[in-house]
């Protein structure tokens, strides 16, 4: 080896070396972890909806098909494709049991359910009333007392719940009825499971319109974000809480 390739060799290795000490620097180095979800990360609390007075209800159409008549639960299962076990009496039926979903399967509709808060309601926030209509059996209209009980504003009554809260407050008083009328409209998926047009809904609560066209990203999760995941028809599944709200006159118009 010449003078000159040894002094080369000697400045090569050298730069060869501050290389590796940079790169072992940096592997050792340590980033903090990200911090983990909690339910408060996707609540939204202001601003809180104005309160408006809503009208009266109306019955079934004749081309509707009628999910409860105030007899029984023949049209609902539970999650495992049993009888439903929730309690009918006077024409009402009652929370309780598990989550129960109606037999047929559904894409586009107008739906209509009449829903009530007992009169005796205990508790605040979340948990006062709390229950949920579930489009396709995905996507929560949340039921819960919102008559003087503020919680987040995107989990109160009307909300899709964990992502859009309702244009105003039209709630009713504890032991009255209320009503959603909702008009939806299915999502259509690409070929890779993501939406090509993504579900959207418009519900009016008690006559006033307090969901305009929303469009629902996603499942709607306690905690976490909306998931996408391809589907097709599906039920509408009631929640069960522990907050005995009552159900009646449900029927639904696929569209
Ligand atoms: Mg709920």
């Amino acid at each position: 080896m010449n003078k000159k390739n040894f002094i080369l060799g000697i400045l090569f290795s050298l730069i060869l070396c501050n290389f590796c000490v940079e790169i072992d620097a940096q592997e050792k180095k340590k980033y903090p972890d990200p911090a983990p979800m909690t339910a408060a990360m996707t609540e939204i609390w202001t601003p809180q909806p104005k309160i408006v007075t809503p009208g009266e209800p109306v019955s079934a159409p004749s081309d509707a098909i009628v999910l409860f008549d105030g007899k029984d639960l023949s049209a609902w299962e539970n999650d495992k494709g049993e009888p439903a076990p929730w309690k009918v009496e006077n024409g009402v039926f009652i929370a309780g049991q598990g989550n129960i979903r109606t037999k047929q399967k559904f894409e586009n509709f107008q739906l209509h359910v009449e829903w009530r808060i007992p009169e005796d309601v205990t508790g605040q926030g979340q948990g006062r009333g709390n229950s949920g209509v579930y489009l396709q059996g995905r996507y929560e209209l949340q039921i819960l007392d919102s008559y003087e009980n503020e919680t987040y504003i995107n989990g109160m009554a009307a909300s899709i719940y964990k992502q859009t809260p309702p244009l105003v407050n039209a709630m009713r008083k504890p032991g009255e009825w209320n009503v959603y009328d909702v008009i939806y409209s299915a999502p259509v998926f690409k070929d890779d499971g993501t939406y090509r047009t993504p579900p959207r809904v418009t519900l009016l609560h008690n006559g006033v319109v307090v969901q305009n066209n929303t469009t629902i990203l996603g499942t709607t999760e306690y905690i976490g974000h909306p998931r996408v995941a391809k589907h097709g028809a599906g039920p509408i599944l009631l929640q069960d809480h522990p907050g005995h709200v009552a159900f009646r006159n449900i029927w639904i118009r696929e569209l």
